[in-house]
């Protein structure tokens, strides 16, 4: 079995993770989803994932009895669609949890929802389970927007389920937003932004539509049968949404990511950070004492490994120094703040101009970086073209 084993740390017995849960359901897929979901499987195939989930966590459990229990301070249900399944199944997986870590009294502990899946009894035991943090999948205020999407829910899906989620007593709660869709314009994402100020979500996630290959969505826009907006559309409904959420008191401190002050992504810092996190489920990924591992991405593989007692992923190799650095740049400018040196320097013993000079140069002097003599971040011109200066790094 290649279960990650815990190597205690010297200087830090205790280390801290964080932990994904992959819930693999769907009420229905949308048209432009490649995600590892499914949909119309009945209670029995569900029940058995969640078997196969608590035994991964069981296995990890066993082959690190003698370690010390790691402390956990962030956990983040993701799917798929977490609140589509029973919310006993969360409950237990949180339970479990428990039993094999040490979970930190003030964990930001986050399930996905989307609208049309929630009910007041499911929110309910979200929050007796320990719940704290909402992320509630809108997308589009339009209900015909949501109608391309193939979503199944509608604007008054969202806005009951945000009706029930406040009444629970939820107060920290991320909305997904998506730009660039096909017969979206401008005034849509605005009226979007404005509709959702009405609710104060603490944190906002703003994605670009991107295309799968092989997705309907991908197949339509093919065939000439949806339009999407031009680049620079897009780009007109990024500035206008950056605009927006500031002057509402948002930071923008991700690439898509907008929050009110202290309301961070806790666990979404993890993986910016190349901290460490354990990932269970189905096509679950994990780093932990400086390797990654994946899971399996095909469900009943990942089912009968777990039943016959072998692992449902494998681990690769003790990251290089090289590859290290090179993840730390590409992930850490994806934060507004970008890289502070004195912590490259910290991590890897060299500035990241010893180590990159030749690659952050260039970015500078095209206007895509910019370094301030603490640290080196994208400048607005580099969020445009973000993924050069991360592909640069690579
Ligand atoms: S709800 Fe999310 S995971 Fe499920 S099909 Fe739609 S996009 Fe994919």
């Amino acid at each position: 079995m290649n279960t990650i084993k815990i190597q205690e740390h010297a200087s830090n017995p205790q280390k801290t993770v964080g932990i994904y849960c992959h819930i693999p359901f769907c009420l229905k897929k949308c048209a432009y989803c490649d995600f590892a979901s499914f949909s119309c499987l009945g209670e029995e195939k569900i029940t058995d994932y969640f078997k196969a989930l608590y035994q991964e966590m069981k296995n990890f459990a066993a082959v690190n009895i003698d370690s010390v229990r790691p402390v956990v301070d962030t956990i983040y249900f993701g799917g798929g669609t977490p609140s589509s399944v029973a919310a006993e199944h969360i409950e237990k997986s949180l339970l479990l949890l428990r039993e094999v870590f040490v979970i930190k009294d003030e964990a930001e502990i986050t399930i996905e929802i989307n609208p049309g899946t929630l009910t007041k009894e499911k929110a309910s035991h979200y929050k007796k389970a320990g719940i704290n943090r909402i992320s509630i999948g809108l997308q589009a205020w339009q209900d015909f927007l949501l109608k391309i999407l193939g979503r199944v829910h509608s604007q008054s899906d969202f806005i009951k389920s945000m009706e029930i989620l406040k009444s629970t007593g939820f107060e920290n709660i991320s909305v997904d937003v998506m730009v660039g869709l096909p017969g979206q314009k401008l005034f849509d994402v605005i009226e979007t932004l404005t509709a959702l100020m009405v609710f104060s979500p603490t944190h906002l996630s703003c994605y670009s539509l991107i295309l799968e290959p092989g997705t309907p969505m991908a197949n339509w826009v093919e065939a000439g049968q949806l339009n999407l907006p031009d680049e620079d559309e897009e780009r007109e409904m990024h500035w206008a949404v950056d605009a927006f959420l500031k002057e509402q008191g948002y930071a923008h401190y991700e690439i898509s990511s907008y929050c009110k002050p202290g309301y961070q992504s806790r666990h979404n810092l993890k993986y910016w950070e190349l901290a460490s996190y354990l990932g269970f489920g189905l096509g679950a990924h994990g780093y932990y004492n400086g390797r990654r591992y994946g899971n399996t991405t095909k469900l009943s593989q990942y089912i009968d490994r777990l039943t016959a007692g072998e692992s449902p992923g494998s681990l690769e190799p003790l990251m290089e120094a090289q590859e290290m650095m090179s993840e730390w740049m590409f992930l850490g400018l994806r934060k507004l703040a970008g890289i502070r040196e004195a912590d490259f320097i910290a991590r890897f013993g060299q500035s990241y101009f010893v180590s990159y000079g030749e690659v952050i140069k260039p970015l500078i002097a095209d206007g895509l970086l910019q370094w301030d003599g603490v640290d080196l971040k994208l400048t607005p011109r580099g969020q445009d073209f973000a993924n050069q200066v991360f592909m640069a790094f690579l």
